[in-house]
């Protein structure tokens, strides 16, 4: 399948992106870049120097939005976020940039024009906020349906948020533009919390990937294990959840999860801002959105450990 990752890179849209490398199945296209866990420009000079890193400097990254849309200054990460991911967002380790810069053209036209091409071949994995998405689909009103799915992280449909106690992370960073995306009709899968929280990946794997002696391992290694120690729950659980992850595998393997037909919609006001929940004026009519609402986790583990620790141990 033909891919195009959008990631706010970020621990743990490395370690997706590194699981998208690592699959067979994949032809990655294209990366996007998108603000989130870090500002839109080290996104991309981040995913550019993971996949350096990786040996791979053949996969294009385009630069998307910098800010949410109702916001007139660009994006930066808050300090909270920064403790979470280190303020460079790859857990404040040392990769080394690529030898290749972002492409002139935008993303919102490299989506668009993907879409045009390879049509239903075409997955799109959001696994940051959503605002590109949302210019893209309003900038060419055919998208929605010429593309082939969109697979995305985010979202909380029957359990509570993780930045306030309904929101999560990648809605909340711009409810406005989730809104677009969730009713413009798009094949639409959300992996959100209720599924990306019964995840896990151990602490214990981190010395693993170091003993495979390569740079690439132990780097991302440092990496995970960053986010593992700084992140309060991930610090308590000895492991982390995997969120970006997830997408990406669930967009290789749809039997992974099991969804269920929403229409789903965000808040926008108040304390409820960034919550997704049904909405009752599309409730018989849609758009729907392919809600995750349960994950075979043991399998999707042992697909995420199998792939990339092949990669890292074939890395240099
Ligand atoms: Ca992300």
């Amino acid at each position: 399948m033909k891919m195009i990752l959008d990631l706010d890179t970020g621990v743990d849209d490395s370690l997706a992106l590194t699981l998208a490398l690592a699959s067979p199945e994949v032809e990655l296209i294209g990366v996007t870049a998108v603000f989130g866990n870090v500002a839109r420009d080290l996104s991309a000079r981040n995913s550019l120097a993971v996949m350096a890193m990786l040996g791979r400097t053949d996969v294009p990254v385009y630069l998307g939005c910098d800010r949410p849309r109702t916001a007139s200054e660009r994006y930066e990460a808050t300090l909270e976020v920064k403790d979470i991911h280190g303020a460079n967002g790859l857990g404040e380790v040392e990769i080394p940039d690529a030898p290749r810069a972002p492409e002139e053209s935008s993303a919102v036209d490299f989506i668009i024009q993907a879409a045009e091409r390879y049509g239903s071949e075409l997955t799109l994995v959001p696994t940051g906020p959503l605002t590109t998405i949302a210019a893209a689909l309003e900038k060419d009103p055919s998208l929605a349906r010429k593309i082939g799915r969109i697979v995305l992280m985010g979202g909380a449909l029957t359990v509570g948020g993780n930045v306030s106690p309904c929101a999560e992370a990648n809605i909340a960073n711009d409810p406005e533009a989730a809104n677009v995306v969730f009713s413009s009709g798009a094949n639409i899968t959300m992996i959100g919390l209720d599924v990306t929280l019964r995840t896990f990946l151990p602490r214990g794997d981190m010395d693993r990937w170091r003993a495979f002696g390569t740079d690439a391992a132990r780097a991302l290694a440092n990496v995970t294990e960053y986010y593992m120690l700084h992140e309060a729950a991930a610090r308590e659980r000895g492991g982390c959840v995997q969120h970006d992850p997830l997408a990406v595998a669930a967009a290789i393997d749809p039997t992974l999860v099991r969804t269920t037909a929403v229409p789903v919609r965000v808040d926008t006001e108040g304390a409820l801002r960034g919550r997704t929940i049904g909405d009752n004026a599309r409730l018989l009519a849609g758009p729907f959105v392919n809600a995750a609402i349960e994950v075979d986790a043991p399998r999707f583990e042992r697909m995420f450990s199998e792939r990339v620790e092949a990669l890292l141990r074939a890395a240099s």
